[in-house]
């Protein structure tokens, strides 16, 4: 069936998206001339999965783009400042920012805790901190630092994420692990979608199970609380990211589109890569849907998207494992270069863990 002719206009994927207003004011006309439309359209979705699930009639307008994107990824994609993401996927699968660790205790190795690229680039001492509470509450849990792929995924050029893919499932078989940990929300949806042979674990659901570093946030001022778009399905570890945070007191606010009706970040889809004008307007649209200063999110990417779209993001893991961000309620700043030596770093301090 066309899904354009299935389509009755209601409109209620738009309230949600970002892009469809750029482009169209028919999400009808827009589906029966996806096949026509430039490069720009497909590769402004930001892949946010909204428009799917609020349609009555259950069309994806995501996976057309979807299938649009791998379309012309071997051409169009030179047009988006490809190469650069290719330099970045090259370099986030190579010896130097890749690494497994495996421990003496075997308590539980059964599991391994992935911490993504994201969480590696920003703080390597936060991610220590989480591998030393995690190895209090499960001895012996592993630690796999390798990257999802995401970017070329999202991207449409498959055959290349399937390479790259292979390398993360490579590394989870020398493991022999049945459960990867995730702290990545991206990572997460990845190995849940595409590596069924494993249970894929939030970190964030394991956190309110096991228990978090004592903290008492009661005297904060109130936060908002931002879910990451691939979460958007995931109602178990919405409940958890909200039990932790009144295990810590924190006070929280949700915003109005929250949970399964999230929006997007503006990072979603590489956005910031393939339409950055559209990015930054969705970061500070979406920033500023709460009175509240400072917004909380469970991804890395949100957090630095709502920073720069005008907010100050801090991160769920920095105010359970980070004593200077709790404090001050404040992510350090850094740039591109300071991002791939923390990687550098952390890869450095998973190897030298002592087993
Ligand atoms: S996935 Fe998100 S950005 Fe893409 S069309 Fe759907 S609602 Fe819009
Ligand atoms: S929500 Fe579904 S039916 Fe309504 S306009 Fe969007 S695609 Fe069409």
């Amino acid at each position: 069936m066309n899904p354009s002719t299935e389509c009755i206009d209601c409109k209620a994927c738009m309230k949600g998206c970002l892009m469809m207003g750029e482009f169209t004011d028919s999400p009808k006309t827009l589906l029966e001339t996806i096949k026509e439309s430039p490069a720009s359209v497909a590769f402004s979705c930001a892949a946010c999965g909204y428009c799917a699930h609020v349609c009555p009639k259950d069309i994806s307008i995501e996976a057309h783009f979807v299938k649009r994107k791998v379309e012309l990824a071997p051409t169009e994609l030179k047009n988006f400042g490809y190469r650069a993401v290719l330099f970045h996927q090259v370099l986030s699968f190579s010896k130097a920012l890749t690494t497994i660790k495996t421990f003496r205790a075997t308590d539980f190795s059964h599991m391994a805790f992935m911490p993504g690229c994201a969480l590696s680039s920003y703080s390597p001492a936060l991610v220590k901190s989480i591998i030393a509470h995690l190895q209090e509450a499960c001895p012996g849990m592993s630690v796999l630092m390798q990257c999802c792929g995401k970017p070329t995924r999202v991207l449409g050029d498959i055959d290349r994420f399937e390479g790259f893919y292979s390398l993360l499932e490579r590394d989870i078989d020398r493991l022999g692990v049945t459960t990867v940990v995730t702290a990545c929300e991206n990572c997460y949806m990845s190995l849940k979608t595409l590596s069924p042979q494993v249970k894929t674990l939030s970190l964030y659901k394991l956190l309110a199970q096991i228990g978090v570093p004592q903290r008492d946030f009661s005297e904060a001022k109130p936060v908002a609380l931002h879910d990451p778009c691939p979460t958007r399905l995931e109602k178990p570890l919405h409940e958890a990211v909200r039990q932790i945070l009144r295990t810590i007191k924190l006070p929280f606010e949700e915003f109005k589109f929250n949970r399964d009706k999230t929006q997007c970040c503006g990072s979603g889809g590489m956005l910031a890569l393939t339409n950055p004008k559209l990015a930054r307007e969705q970061m500070v649209s979406r920033a500023h849907q709460t009175e509240c200063e400072t917004i909380v999110s469970y991804c890395q990417e949100c957090c630095s998207s709502m920073s720069r779209g005008g907010k100050n993001g801090v991160h769920l893991l920095d105010l359970l494992f980070d004593e200077t961000v709790a404090k001050t309620l404040t992510q350090p700043k850094h740039g591109t270069l300071t991002s791939w030596i923390n990687r550098y770093k952390t890869k450095r301090m998973i190897a030298s863990l002592k087993g």
